[in-house]
């Protein structure tokens, strides 16, 4: 793959949009919102998930890919995240009430378990597939995080689910090879204050945001919309002129190339 799939580009479900869900490689993906649906028998090609955060339109179809994998995969499927993410895996998921806890469950035939929770460490670097994922602290919750998607000298940047963040306008200060950011805008402009309740951005927030950063040559993308108010947002993004150098509202099974 030249280029990043978004299997899942919605703030909430509907019949015709699925949640946070990016494919950057044949084998690896960040959150996994939105992966049986959209991948049908090639979900089992997935063996690496780099999760943002512990939110349920983010992790959701976690549980149930561990269910169809036990019987058909020979090794484990990886699961990364900051620690507190896979804490709240274990103890709010995995946790015999809610779903067995297939950190313990072998694979049928198998020596290997059924999943493997992986913690990882902002501003380090992680190979997979050709693909390099650079985890950044965001402010959402604790232990969310986006992440730098770079593969042969360029590079992408990924918010996911975020509130106001220095840290994103210094990366895209300090990568001047990242030519696109791919942001979360949850609700409309009025909506200023459920935005801060709720760590997520509206487009006059990411207007002022976007005033920190020294380059304005990047794309930008837009994501995670709440279906409702998604028409007043966009025509908000348009209005402020903030979907800038070829970016648009992402849909499911829209691609960006590196
Ligand atoms: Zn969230
Ligand atoms: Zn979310």
């Amino acid at each position: 793959m030249n280029a990043i799939e978004f299997l899942g580009t919605g703030g909430t479900r509907t019949p015709t949009q699925g949640t946070t869900c990016v494919r950057v490689s044949k084998h690896c993906v960040i959150d996994a919102g939105n992966l049986i649906n959209t991948l049908g028998d090639n979900v089992f090609t997935i063996e690496h998930i780099f999760l943002t955060h512990s939110h349920l339109d983010h992790i959701i179809d976690i549980p149930f890919l561990a269910d169809l994998f036990v019987t058909q995969k020979s090794i484990a499927l990886k699961i990364y995240g900051l620690k507190a993410t896979l804490d709240d895996l274990r103890q709010f998921i995995f946790n015999h009430r809610i779903w067995p806890n297939f950190e313990e469950i072998n694979l049928i035939g198998h020596e290997n378990k059924t999943i493997e929770l992986i913690e990882i460490i902002p501003e380090q670097a992680y190979h997979i597939d050709g693909v390099i994922l650079t985890p950044f602290k965001t402010n959402h919750t604790d232990g969310s995080c986006g992440y730098k998607i770079e593969k042969n000298g360029t590079g992408i940047l990924f918010s996911a689910d975020t509130y106001k963040c220095p840290r994103i306008w210094e990366l895209l200060d300090e990568n001047p090879h990242i030519h696109t950011l791919v942001i979360e805008v949850s609700f409309p402009s009025s909506f200023d204050k459920l935005a801060f309740d709720s760590k997520h951005l509206t487009p006059s927030l990411l207007k002022s945001e976007l005033e920190q950063c020294q380059r304005d040559d990047f794309s930008v993308y837009a994501m995670h919309l709440k279906t409702l108010f998604a028409p007043t947002i966009l025509h908000e993004l348009n209005t402020l002129h903030l979907l800038r150098n070829g970016g648009k509202v992402l849909s499911d099974h829209d691609t960006i190339a590196f």
